[in-house]
């Protein structure tokens, strides 16, 4: 079945990590054997063979450049102005990987139809066809100004989550707290006046309410479980949850396994031991489904390679291409096939169509 995954950082893994991701997830894996610079190092499970291998035919792909003030032991760039060139770098390997015909550039309602039929026509061979990536930008620390927004916006940019993890310039996000600064507010109207959807994942509590409240653009949340079933603040309450359905959000599932199973310490545990599959993320699906009373609000958004692989991933999964075992797990809990359709690619479809008439 046509997948759409809403959150993966394949520019981030191509110049960070240093992965030929037109490479299959062995091939990756075999060229880091002995490597140890990072704890995900030999583990990876993304790369474009292995989405063209599971069907996921579409993906939100990011932009991602944190910076960091002197006293913020965060990795990341010392000035805007070094995160921008990072995130310009990261567009050129996306170029790069267009004109290779490995990618293709989704950005209003014409490039996005195209390219559903071609993925929908059984005679285009399977193994050759460009997966469609939108393209968007995980923390705005990189925009060195507002009037940033427009020249990403002419190279493609149709989505930004305001904030990553501690505080940013925009807005704090994950493990920090705040309100949005009236910086981050000129952002939104910015967000606004281009139709940039707003990505509410990662934003603090204080930023996401002070966020929801003033903006009246698209909003999802592109990888993002619940607070109701792993207590952290970088999971949405129910309150959230609610406010994101009432506003037609759509909600990326994550696959991070600290993220779906409780008490998950980095490095030490596995998912094996915490009981940690696909099906157990699935809870955090369910549990949206039912604030919502309907399957409309939900996806996925793996964030498969997020800084983590295989030690950090439902157990169930081998790669990226194994997001197929989800429909069958879902009619196992009595999804019906329109419902599993709205959970693979349906909502994300639905809400771009709607976002970008
Ligand atoms: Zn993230």
């Amino acid at each position: 079945m046509l997948t759409i995954d809403a959150h993966l950082d394949l520019a981030m893994n191509a110049l960070e990590w240093n992965r030929d991701l037109q490479q299959p997830v062995t091939a990756i894996r075999l060229r880091e054997q002995g490597k140890i610079d990072l704890p995900d190092r030999g583990r990876g499970v993304v790369s474009l063979p292995d989405l063209r291998k599971g069907n996921v035919g579409l993906v939100v792909a990011t932009q991602i450049g944190r910076y960091v003030a002197p006293e913020n032991p965060l990795p990341g760039w010392h000035s805007p102005e070094q995160a921008w060139a990072q995130t310009q770098g990261q567009l050129a390997w996306y170029r790069a990987m267009e004109e290779a015909g490995e990618l293709t550039s989704i950005t209003d309602i014409p490039t996005l139809e195209t390219h559903l039929n071609l993925w929908k026509n059984p005679s285009a061979a399977a193994d050759k066809k460009p997966l469609g990536y939108i393209l968007s930008l995980e923390g705005a620390d990189s925009l060195i100004t507002v009037g940033h927004l427009e020249r990403a916006w002419q190279q493609g940019l149709r989505a930004v989550g305001p904030a990553h993890y501690g505080p940013g310039r925009y807005a704090n996000g994950t493990d920090a707290t705040g309100n949005l600064s009236a910086l981050g507010k000129a952002l939104l109207r910015e967000m606004e006046r281009l139709n940039i959807i707003l990505d509410a994942t990662h934003l603090c509590d204080e930023a996401f309410w002070d966020a929801l409240n003033c903006f009246r653009g698209p909003v999802w949340a592109s990888h993002s479980n619940c607070r109701q079933l792993v207590n952290h603040n970088r999971q949405f309450s129910n309150d959230q949850l609610r406010e994101l359905i009432s506003r037609q959000a759509v909600i990326g599932l994550a696959l991070d396994a600290w993220m779906l199973v409780p008490d998950w310490v980095r490095g030490r545990s596995t998912p094996q031991a915490h009981n940690c599959a696909l099906d157990t993320a699935l809870d955090h699906l369910d549990h949206i489904c039912q604030l919502a009373g309907n399957t409309n609000h939900v996806g996925i958004g793996s964030d498969l390679d997020g800084a983590f692989g295989k030690e950090q991933c439902p157990y169930d999964l081998e790669t990226i291409a194994d997001l197929q075992k989800i429909p069958v797990l879902l009619a196992r809990r009595g999804y019906t096939p329109t419902d599993i359709e709205n959970v693979m690619h349906g909502n994300w479809l639905r809400f771009l169509r709607h976002a970008w008439q």
